[in-house]
């Protein structure tokens, strides 16, 4: 068996990694594909100690870096059950491919994906100008005009932080009112940058073959079709966590994250969680590696405090 068994392989998942071999343990990665969301990101600028960098670059040295210790990498495979730990005191992990992996401790990074809206020219102008992070990618749109499409407290967050750096943002929230905190409605209606447009349907994101120039959307109350000419989308309709699988075995929120403690520990004893598939706020690269480390660390101090000698 595995002294730590990490399942999930992109930034929290890498980090335990190279934390758990470092300790000279059994560590095992499982991913369905190694590298996770930084795989599809393009330009990386808030990497702290380097100014400039791509997913894929990132994600390949993310991999050698864990390949520099004793990792067992098994990629392409996917987790479908947790088994809590028996009698042996083993925490089983289930996997598609029909095999089971034993482990004394288990750390659960399986990330999380935003959800799409599922129209025309969203794939097509995916990092060409539709965008799911403001953190992210809003200074890529300085002195642009941009979209927000969603106004729950995310897109509504989104829309107010955008429009300090953008030349206008338009909200467009399909609902006939925004669902975020009056607080941050408040905050968004104060500022002369913002249009917020409700009852809204989007319809298709416009392009002109390169790069996004417009967003279509249709009335929902007088069923008119409308185009706004922008240079940026970004859809803040919810990120769903990996964690259909874990219903039932750990405690999510009714989001469907992890729910864990200050050090990463789970509702289940032994097993541990880091990153975009948890509670913890901010989702975020550098987030997810020094939650990944820390979980890695606190499985680490579980083993020797309950491991026989
Ligand atoms: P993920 O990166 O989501 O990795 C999850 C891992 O788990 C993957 O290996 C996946 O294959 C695996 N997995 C999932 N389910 C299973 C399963 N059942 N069995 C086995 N394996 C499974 N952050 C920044 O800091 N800066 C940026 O510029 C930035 N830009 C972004 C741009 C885009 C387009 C996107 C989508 C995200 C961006 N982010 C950025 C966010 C950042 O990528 C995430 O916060 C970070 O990758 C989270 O790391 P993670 O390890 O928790 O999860």
């Amino acid at each position: 068996p595995y002294d730590v068994l990490i399942v999930g392989g992109g930034p929290a998942g890498a980090a335990a990694g190279i934390y758990a071999a470092r300790k000279g343990i059994r560590t095992g990665i499982v991913a369905e594909r190694f590298g996770g969301q930084v795989l599809d990101t393009m330009a990386i600028e808030n990497f702290i100690s380097v100014p400039e960098t791509d997913g894929p670059k990132l994600a390949a040295a993310m991999e050698r870096h864990v390949r520099d210790y004793e990792v067992d990498i098994m990629n392409l495979q996917r987790a479908e059950r947790l088994l809590p730990a028996g009698d042996d005191g083993l925490v089983e992990v289930q996997l598609a491919s029909g095999a089971s992996l034993k482990s004394k401790t288990v750390l659960l990074s399986t990330g999380a994906r935003w959800r799409q809206m599922n129209v025309p020219g969203e794939e097509q102008y995916r990092n060409k100008g539709v965008a799911y992070c403001p953190h992210c990618d809003g200074p890529l749109f300085k002195g642009k005009r941009v979209a927000v499409v969603g106004g729950g407290n995310s897109g509504v967050e989104a829309a107010i932080d955008l429009a300090g750096i953008v030349e206008h943002v338009t909200l467009i929230e399909f609902d006939s009112k925004l669902r975020a905190d009056e607080v941050l409605q408040r905050k968004l209606r104060s500022l002369p940058n913002v249009r917020v447009i409700v009852s809204a349907q989007t319809t298709e994101v416009l392009g002109d073959g390169r790069r996004v120039n417009a967003l279509a959307y249709v009335d929902r109350t007088t069923h008119e079709a409308h185009v706004v000419p922008l240079e940026g989308v970004f859809v803040q309709i919810g990120l769903l966590p990996n964690t259909e699988w874990l219903k039932g075995t750990v405690e999510l929120t009714p989001r469907g994250e992890i729910i864990i403690d200050d050090r990463g520990q789970t509702s289940l004893p032994g097993v541990f969680a880091a990153g975009d598939a948890t509670t913890v706020p901010y989702k975020q690269i550098v987030i997810a590696m020094s939650e990944g480390s820390k979980a890695a660390l606190s499985a680490f101090d579980h083993l020797i405090r309950h491991s026989a000698p």
